[in-house]
């Protein structure tokens, strides 16, 4: 029986992550989830994905933090092995507001987790991917989202600036590993059914936006997660640096 192949999905435990975290184990991988505080969610999200026949174990790990970052790679390094696959996934918008009323202390802790730890983690999982470190290759999708070319004025343009950095960081990267194997991609979701509306206290806001979607709706976690399969796989084997619109046509 070959071995399946190991996806470290951060942020795992919730909304496209999770999503994510359970379509590759019915697809056929082990997943290694992050998370940074839902214990539950993310245990909810694990039994999934044994569910569905994979092997599946939760890392928490806050995806700001260095220090975080290095353990949860070195963890899934001693339990479950090298990863052939990361969705570098774990993100925050931040409360609402214009930015002239925002907290700065929020908008840094935006970067923190939406680039800069973002960056840290592609760095970690080239450096378990690349041949030169002893891998054998490997695929990375980012999340990127369409606040990139849409600014989210009124909403969360540090939101909109943090995703724009993960768009650079998927071209650059990309042309930087191919050398290695290693594939670098991206998808720019659109208006997704997920907690993190709530949580920037923009309650209603599927409701009320979805209806200016050109296909009418909000999309589900489900309809991104295929993207992101898809962009894994070797269906996807000459797709590298590519930013993928999971939006409805938005
Ligand atoms: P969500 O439902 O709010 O879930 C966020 C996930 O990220 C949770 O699993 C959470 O873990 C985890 N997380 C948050 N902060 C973290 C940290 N510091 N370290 C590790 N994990 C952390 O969000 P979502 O809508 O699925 O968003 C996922 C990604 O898609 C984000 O990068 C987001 O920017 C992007 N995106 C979403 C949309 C959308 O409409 N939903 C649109 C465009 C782009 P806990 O459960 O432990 O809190």
């Amino acid at each position: 029986m070959s071995p399946r192949p190991l996806v470290l999905v951060t942020g795992g435990s919730r909304g496209i992550g999770a999503a994510t975290a359970r379509l590759a184990a019915a697809r056929g991988y082990d997943v290694a989830i992050n998370y940074a505080g839902n214990r539950a969610a993310a245990e909810a999200t694990a039994e999934a994905c044994r569910a569905a026949g994979a092997r599946a174990e939760l890392f928490q790990g806050d995806m700001a933090l260095d220090a975080d970052i290095a353990r949860v790679f070195r963890e899934v390094d001693e339990r479950m092995g090298r990863i052939d696959a990361l969705v570098n996934n774990a993100g925050i918008t931040g409360l609402a507001s214009r930015l002239d009323e925002a907290d700065p202390a929020e908008i840094r802790r935006v970067v923190d987790i939406n680039v800069t730890g973002a960056i840290l983690v592609a760095r970690e999982a080239v450096r378990r991917m690349a041949p030169r470190h002893g891998g054998t290759g490997g695929s990375i999708v980012n999340l990127s989202s369409a606040a990139v070319r849409l600014g989210a004025p009124d909403t969360y343009v540090w939101y909109a600036a943090s995703k724009g950095a993960i768009d650079s960081l998927t071209i650059g990267l990309a042309r930087e590993v191919g050398v290695d194997g290693v594939r670098v991609n991206a998808v720019a979701p659109g208006l997704i059914e997920t907690d993190i509306h709530d949580s920037a206290g923009l309650f209603g806001r599927l409701a009320q936006h979805g209806p200016s979607v050109p296909l009418k709706r909000s999309g589900s976690a489900e309809e991104v997660a295929k993207v992101i399969l898809f962009l894994l796989s070797e269906e996807a084997s000459y797709v590298t640096g590519a930013i993928y619109d999971v939006t409805g046509g938005r």
